[in-house]
């Protein structure tokens, strides 16, 4: 079972891999993860730089968006992924960036279509976008909530904003935001010299129940597979 103290260490250590993977410029971007079994989740502090997050400062809130713990004001962001814990019981993680590649899909309001296994594999389908919404009060989280129903996508396309990713857990999430970067610049580049086709949607099916069921099982059952 993790503990408050384990979540916020790997909550914060998590921010250091939107840095690493180039997702995020100054201080925008945030993971948020659940307290398993509470009502409690924990995400970054406002305006706090990558390379000034501690494990304490990581905050603590309720799942209205609250501050339950915590010196600093929680991330601007947080009524949005509050919004996400609230309505989606199975979901233990929630990631924001600007990412460039998926906030210029984003800018355009355009999904990314599945034509790489890969995006099979991750998100079962294209990636969808979500509507234009302003910051602070319920409608990014609504807008993630809606979009994400009946997709098997976990990530969304905000308009004119940028990606959320969510997954069982924060570190899920951040998988999940670092994939959605690289095929959505993939498919920006494949797209310069000619429309890639559509994987068909029985094999978008087949190729992503092959994935997700790599996750539990042990590595030597399924050849070429790491398990993350
Ligand atoms: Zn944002």
């Amino acid at each position: 079972m993790t503990t408050l103290a384990e979540l916020r260490r790997a909550v914060c250590d998590l921010h250091a891999e939107l840095v690493r993977y180039g997702l995020v410029a100054w201080t925008a971007g945030n993971v948020s993860g659940r307290l398993p079994g509470t009502d409690r989740f924990v995400i970054k502090p406002s305006g706090v730089s990558y390379d000034d997050l501690t494990p304490e400062s990581i905050v603590v809130c309720d799942l209205d968006g609250g501050l339950v713990e915590g010196e600093l004001a929680p991330s601007s962001d947080t009524a949005a992924h509050a919004y996400v814990y609230r309505h989606r019981p199975d979901v233990g993680g929630v990631v924001h960036t600007h990412s460039t590649y998926a906030t210029a899909w984003a800018a355009r309001a355009e999904p990314i279509p599945c034509v790489l296994t890969m995006i099979a594999d991750e998100f079962g389908g294209e990636i969808p976008v979500g509507p234009f919404a302003l910051i602070g009060d319920d409608s990014i989280g609504r807008g993630i909530v809606e979009t994400l129903r009946g997709s098997r996508s976990r990530a969304v396309l905000m308009a004119a904003h940028g990606p959320f990713t969510v997954g069982r857990d924060a570190r899920d999430a951040v998988k999940a935001a670092v994939m959605l970067e690289d095929v959505a610049r993939t498919v920006h580049v494949a797209r310069q010299l000619g429309e890639p086709a559509a994987i068909a949607p029985a094999d978008v099916t087949s190729l992503f129940e092959r994935y997700q069921n790599v996750y539990g099982q042990n590595i030597t059952d399924v050849e070429g597979q790491e398990p993350t």
